[in-house]
């Protein structure tokens, strides 16, 4: 051959091959393994953020290439985040943290003790007019306690705990003083020496109070109005954690189960819901159950919820007698659990619906920066058994 001619078939098989491989690439079908590390290079999947869209875009485009259309459904709630909250006093920083609910504030000002526990009375002792007020916690409410020290003029107030452990107290309603709390251990010293000394406090409340959106993805076929069997799995994330095992594990395998019940029968029973919001309190699912049409949850046979199922061997089930016996029926080594209802599943419990919960156990990277892989087998089975029940399920309803 002439060396143009060599030349000439060089450049036709490299151009040939530049134009293929990326339509090779997209052309390799994606797998439970490929779906969580997908999810997880998103970075974490706070209801909220961008990295939550990047998934939701993501998973609408995997249900579509199965063969599903997808609705979202949105819905909104109030989040309250302590930032990182201080108290100063005499070049001493100790961290505490802010009550739910507080309001944000830097301030500087005198600490002024509170005897008793913050009773409208115990404020007239003392004069609390532009100061930070430091009381023990008990007998009254931290709201009534945080109202009282705001109209007795103090611009913060500091709640210290009876226990030496640190104080994680809500409010329940907004005010509009920072409110600041402490463990026992830090606070009854400080409270101590503001019973007989003048002090001054810097105190940092670092907090956010937001209105959150979410968005639940729910994948059927387009003729499936009513479905017997729900499989769901919340896609968000805690703030930091790459959500891995909690919960790109469990989403994966609902869209798995998707891909597995396509074209057969099955498929037009099921409906595939991936949850938001379920680390700021079980929100998408809540918002599902409270905005179902009213036959729609009586009619449902079965919800199937999978939270944390790419970690330990062991794979546990928890929910209604019928369905974990089901699970054990497919797999005989399932252990059952008691259902302790933190997570997705608890909404539709509630609402009368039979529920199976799948989970693996405890995690020690959960809700961490190391919450960034699963084991992908481990998936497959969980897929495995769930495709069972599926199948033991809507076999026993038409066979009564
Ligand atoms: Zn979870």
């Amino acid at each position: 051959m002439k060396l143009s001619s060599i030349r000439f078939w060089w450049w036709a098989i490299l151009g040939l091959l530049l134009v293929c491989l990326p339509t090779l690439g997209t052309l390799t079908p994606n797998t439970v393994e490929s779906d969580v590390a997908a999810l997880v290079a998103f970075g974490p999947r706070v209801a909220g953020t961008p990295a939550s869209e990047q998934a939701r875009t993501y998973l609408i485009e995997e249900y579509r290439q199965a063969g599903y259309m997808t609705e979202l459904g949105r819905f909104t709630y109030p989040k309250f985040e302590d930032l990182g909250s201080t108290l100063r006093v005499e070049d001493v920083t100790i961290e505490g943290r802010a009550l739910e609910s507080s309001a944000a504030g830097q301030l500087s000002a005198p600490l002024v003790f509170i005897p008793g526990v913050g009773r409208p009375d115990d404020f007239t002792t003392v004069d609390v007019t532009g100061a930070i007020a430091i009381v023990r916690r008990g007998e009254i409410p931290f709201l009534e306690k945080a109202k009282n020290a705001a109209t007795a003029g103090a611009v913060g107030l500091v709640i210290v705990n009876t226990s030496p452990k640190p104080l994680f107290g809500m409010l329940g309603d907004e005010v509009n003083i920072p409110v600041f709390g402490l463990s026992g251990e830090q606070g009854e010293p400080l409270l101590q020496k503001a019973s007989t000394e003048s002090l001054r406090a810097n105190l940092n409340v670092n907090v956010r109070r937001q209105t959150v959106t979410g968005y639940n993805i729910i994948a059927h076929l387009p003729d499936v109005k009513q479905p017997k069997i729900l499989l769901g799995a919340h896609y968000d994330s805690v703030p930091k954690s790459p959500g891995a095992n909690d919960n790109a594990s469990g989403t994966a395998v609902v869209l798995e189960l998707a891909r597995r019940l396509a074209n057969t029968p099955q498929s037009h029973q099921a409906w595939f819901v991936a949850f938001d919001g379920e680390e700021d309190g079980l929100r998408g699912s809540k918002a599902f159950v409270n905005t179902a049409e009213p036959q729609f949850l009586p009619k449902l046979q079965a919800m199937l919820n999978f939270d944390m199922v790419g970690v330990n061997d062991q794979l546990f089930v928890g929910g209604s007698e019928s369905l974990t016996a089901l699970a054990q029926k497919a797999d005989p080594k399932i252990s059952k659990i008691r259902d302790t209802g933190n997570s997705d599943h608890q909404p539709f419990s509630a609402a009368g619906v039979p529920v199976a919960f799948f989970y693996r156990g405890q995690d020690p990277n959960y809700h961490s920066p190391g919450d960034k892989v699963v084991d992908p087998k481990l998936l497959e089975a969980t897929a495995q058994v769930a495709q069972s029940v599926v199948r033991y399920q809507l076999e026993s309803a038409s066979n009564p």
